[in-house]
């Protein structure tokens, strides 16, 4: 039998006592660890977390909590290899895959390990300026953000094992909030390894860190009215946790990270010969096949002049055909697998569901494996769609509405000539995390982001004179915010010291002015 990893609450190792459930490889089908949380005294973990570690890590400031978060990356950065097997095995991921979550998990956490050094030896932040109440300036309002009293739960969805956790706990544990890490179970192996590692390197002061690895089942029902919930996952487990009581009775803040069906929009005044164009194909391809295209902020729907939409075809179609599939251990590999068979038939039947509505532009069978069983191995192939008409494009919802978290994209043509009828379209996605603009002429790009930002987290832009220098579409980077409005969940994590506001309480402080001024002293950023 494999291995049983334990749970790390109340500052100590602890195993549960139930049915555990196993983690698989997805491309060998083996057996790789266990997991289970059943018999764990869920009241006094969150407590210990709660008083102990908050306490602790009060009494730090931000330049201290700053400093252990440097000590971690270190951490990570000395354990790297061992990440990169286990995520070869428990995600199927090839290298460059890993990167995105690994190296990206570490890049995450090292930028707050900056930011919060900057913010020095203050215990509380102080927020915008006074503000006159009165008629004489002797008495004014002053706020300020203090860290949260209570504990951080971390849920995690099942794609970003490494970077879904230190996204979260990195502000958090700059806040000074201790976390409880929920990762997803199919891929609990590698934050839980992150999680011991940080743990046995004696980093952080007992009760800052925690790890239930396993069922969900009674978490949210420990939380108090100052805990907060940051969750990523799907929207139907969001739903779940938005109508839990402790959130409809005790007002526990939450943060939801959903589903979203993201766009690329080639601006109207481009040709088939233009490099906006190429640039664009070529962003759509990596987006699809990156971490076989199981990120949040991957392009789903591509949106392209009608006049354009059977050269776009082509060009995507003619770069998806050199994808090589299978076991992420064969160096001749660029696309590994899906993360377990649910996910697996998952895609197969959402794939079927959207071609009623679309024709098929490309698509390969999984008999085109390389070192790997197509019987066992959970790989698929690319698969992009097309709606070939403008006016099919609005009759095809689906495609508006349907999240195929796979590498599936469709291409989708709007009138010649008419970005509003483009702009209609993006937003039947109903709020997603990023939409991508391709163009060539700067004005022109300018107009169009005010359009799309009330209905996205981020908007990325590219224009041939950042080609070589821009991040990707689908990277998250912590300097700018992620989340989306509407079906995308609604919240806001990172975006710099931004991501530090949901684990502080903001008031106002009414006062004399020489009161705020010995206050804001303690508290002003430089
Ligand atoms: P999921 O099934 O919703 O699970 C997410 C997490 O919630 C897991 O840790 C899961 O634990 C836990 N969970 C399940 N039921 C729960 C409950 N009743 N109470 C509390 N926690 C519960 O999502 P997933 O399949 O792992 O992830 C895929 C989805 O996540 C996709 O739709 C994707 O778009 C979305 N996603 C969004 C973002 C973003 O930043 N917006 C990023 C990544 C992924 P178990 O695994 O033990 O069930």
């Amino acid at each position: 039998m494999s291995e049983l990893l334990a749970n790390f609450v109340c500052n100590q190792w602890q195993s549960g006592n139930g049915q555990a459930s196993a983690l698989f490889d997805p491309v060998l089908g083996t057996e790789l660890v266990r997991v289970d949380a059943t018999g764990l005294d869920l009241a006094a973990s969150f407590a210990y977390a709660r008083n102990q570690g908050g306490e602790a890590l009060r009494v730090l400031n931000y330049k201290e909590r700053a400093a252990l978060l440097g000590v971690a990356v270190k951490v990570l950065q000395a354990n790297r290899d061992k990440y990169y097997e286990i995520s070869a095995a428990n995600s199927g991921t090839v290298k460059n895959d890993t990167a995105v979550d690994v190296d990206g998990a570490i890049y995450t956490l090292s930028t707050y390990a900056k930011l919060g050094d900057g913010l020095g030896e203050r215990q509380f932040l102080v927020d915008g300026e006074m503000s006159r109440l009165a008629k004489d300036p002797l008495f004014q309002s002053q706020h300020i953000l203090t860290p949260n009293r209570g504990l951080a739960l971390l849920i995690n969805a099942f794609n970003f094992p490494a970077w879904g956790l230190w996204e979260k706990a990195a502000p958090a544990l700059l806040s000074g909030v201790p976390i409880i890490v929920k990762p997803a179970t199919a891929t609990a192996w590698l934050t839980h390894q992150m999680i011991k590692d940080i743990v046995d390197a004696g980093i952080f002061p007992a009760g800052a860190v925690s790890i239930i690895c396993g069922s969900s089942a009674g978490l949210m029902d420990q939380l108090e009215p100052f805990d907060v919930v940051s969750f990523t996952g799907s929207a139907e487990t969001a739903q779940k946790i938005r109508a839990h009581p402790s959130v409809t009775k005790k007002s526990v803040r939450v943060n939801i990270e959903a589903d979203s069906v993201n766009s690329a929009l080639l601006l109207p005044s481009e040709s088939a010969s233009s490099e906006a164009l190429e640039l664009l194909c070529k962003e759509v391809v990596r987006e699809m096949t990156v971490k076989s295209g199981q990120k949040c902020t991957a392009i789903r729907r591509i949106f392209i002049p009608q006049s354009l939409y059977a050269v776009a075809a082509q060009a995507i179609s003619a770069r998806l055909k050199k994808i090589t599939i299978g076991n992420p251990r064969n160096e001749t590999v660029s696309m590994g697998a899906l993360v377990n068979r649910e996910q697996f038939n998952t895609v197969k039947s959402g794939v079927m569901y959207l071609k009623e509505q679309t024709e098929v532009l490309y698509e390969t069978g999984t008999d085109e494996l390389i070192d790997a069983d197509p019987g066992i191995a959970c790989c698929v192939g690319p698969t992009l769609l097309g709606t070939r008409s403008a006016n099919q494009s609005d009759a095809s919802t689906r495609v508006h509405e349907m999240e195929v978290f796979g590498p599936v994209a469709t291409l989708i043509p709007y009138r010649n000539n008419d970005l509003n009828h483009a702009l209609k379209l993006i937003r039947l996605g109903q709020g997603s995390l990023v939409v991508s603009i391709f163009g060539t002429d700067h004005n022109e790009l300018a107009q169009v982001v005010p359009e799309l930002t009330d209905s996205h987290g981020r908007v990325h832009v590219v224009s041939p004179d950042i080609a070589a220098l821009n991040t990707g579409h689908g990277n998250v980077m912590p300097q700018s915010l992620h989340g989306g409005p509407g079906r995308a969940g609604g919240g806001e994590e990172l975006g710099g010291l931004r991501a530090l506001n949901f684990y502080h309480r903001r008031a106002a402080v009414q006062a004399s002015t020489s009161v705020l001024s010995q206050l804001t002293k303690l508290g002003q950023l430089s």
